[in-house]
């Protein structure tokens, strides 16, 4: 008898009729001797749809009392489905049971929108598998010290799962999905994208946080951190495959990178159409320019990403970094109140309509000349480089929106990556 903590992503839960197949699929590993906490997200559209409803009531402000709000509203998805699927389960002939994020209590801090799980008290959802039930937790939900209903910031689903796993200490985590796996890329930008058997941790990290949203990036952490056997695959083969295959399909992330089977150089390419870049023109170029700009971003809780700063002219220098789109505006203002006159900047210009993509592979570390392929790629396409950025296992640039998708193919080409024929 193991212990599985099984996750089903928006789409998999996306009708009720969806719902009885996820049911049927759960109640199959509970028939072969497992215990089953299933961790389901709202059903799809539902969470874009709630946030419509409180964006249509309060379209401009966002501060923390709104943020608060955000969450208490975003939450009720999961409500629904929790219930749903308990309902369903029961249908089954299961013992089952349903818990908000509070009643668990998964705790979190504050930050609403994109709080951060700081425990889980596994007690309660131990009594009830002790008891013959199948738990069902709400993903994407969690409790502050103070009782306030918090959200995990978008696809925070995937890391309810994975802490829920991590603080039972669960044999393994599934999380079912409307593909089959991790892919090399996007499989709906590049249709010939092949499906990986394993990807390492450190790969998987990096694609998540480059932008594949197959899995939210705390999810891999978390799994990284405790050690969590992590696997996606398919919610979409019919329910009743034989278990052990099931088991084996989709993506399994591993730990030891000697156990990688596919030895390519670059793995996979991440795109990210979520930043938008900010450059502070003219600023005298001596110490404490970057400090006196960054510092400013970094107070009012804005993260930044790329980050480069041009040659000097005439002691002067031009300054450039990202920012997450929704933070865009935020920053503009206050670098044109806070920092413009501070710094003797002569302008502060934005640009939203860029993208990052990025190529990501562990055997980038031994294998020389792999961001020159990337460059070579994109010039033969004539797409400009705006910034670059590298790490051991990955390089990203910034581009022109429009010419994503085209890069993403480009490239995906140039490193092989393509399924074989
Ligand atoms: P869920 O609702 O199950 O959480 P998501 O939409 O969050 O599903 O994540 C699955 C989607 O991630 C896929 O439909 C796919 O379009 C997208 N995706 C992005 N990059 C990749 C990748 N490298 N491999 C597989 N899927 C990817
Ligand atoms: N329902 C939430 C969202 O749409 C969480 C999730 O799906 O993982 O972002
Ligand atoms: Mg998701």
């Amino acid at each position: 008898m193991a212990l599985i903590v099984h996750k089903y992503g928006g789409t998999s839960m996306g009708s009720t009729e969806r719902i009885r197949n996820v049911a049927k699929r759960v109640a199959k590993w509970v028939r072969a001797g497992h215990q089953l906490v299933v961790v389901p997200s709202a059903m799809s559209g539902e969470t874009n749809r709630l946030l419509g409803l409180a964006k249509e009531v309060q379209p401009q402000k966002v501060d923390e009392a709104v943020m608060r709000e955000l969450d208490m509203i975003a939450c009720t998805g999961e409500q629904v489905s929790v219930g749903l699927l308990s309902l369903a389960l029961q249908a089954e002939g299961l013992q089952a049971v349903s818990y908000n994020g509070w009643q668990v209590p998964i705790k979190t801090d504050s930050a609403y929108t994109k709080a951060r799980i700081e425990s889980i008290d596994d007690s309660r959802v131990r009594a009830d598998l002790a008891a013959g039930k199948v738990v069902v937790i709400t993903g994407f939900q969690g409790v502050d010290g103070q009782g306030h209903i918090t959200t995990l910031g978008r696809g925070g689903s995937d890391t309810s799962a994975v802490a829920v796993a991590a603080a039972m200490k669960a044999d393994e985590c599934l999380i079912y999905t409307d593909v089959d796996g991790v892919y090399t890329t996007d499989p709906r930008i590049v249709p010939e994208a092949r499906r990986l058997q394993t990807i390492s941790f450190e790969e998987m990290l990096e694609m998540a946080s480059l932008g594949s949203k197959v899995l939210q990036i705390r999810s891999v952490e978390f799994a990284g951190k405790y050690r969590v056997p992590l696997r996606v695959l398919s919610s979409f083969t019919p329910w009743d495959i034989d278990l052990a295959e099931e088991a084996k399909s989709g993506t399994l992330i591993t730990f030891e990178e000697d156990e990688k089977m596919e030895q390519a150089v670059v793995s996979g390419i991440a795109f990210n159409r979520d930043e938008a870049k900010i450059t502070v023109m003219g600023v005298p170029d001596k110490p404490g320019i970057a400090y006196q700009i960054l510092g400013a971003v970094a107070a009012a809780n804005i993260d930044v990403d790329v980050i480069i700063q041009n040659v000097s002219h005439d002691g002067k220098t031009d300054f450039s970094f990202t920012v997450h789109r929704n933070d865009y505006q935020r920053a503009m203002d206050l670098l044109k109140t806070q920092v413009a006159g501070a710094t003797g900047a002569r302008e502060i210009t934005g640009d939203t309509k860029i993208c990052k993509v990025s190529i990501v592979g562990i055997g980038m570390r031994s294998h020389a000349g792999v961001a020159s392929t990337m460059f070579r790629t994109l010039s033969e396409e004539g797409i400009n480089i705006q910034m670059i950025t590298t790490s051991e296992i990955k390089t990203s640039v910034v581009i022109d929106e429009k010419y994503m998708e085209l890069a993403v193919r480009a490239l995906h080409k140039a490193f092989d990556l393509e399924q074989a024929a």
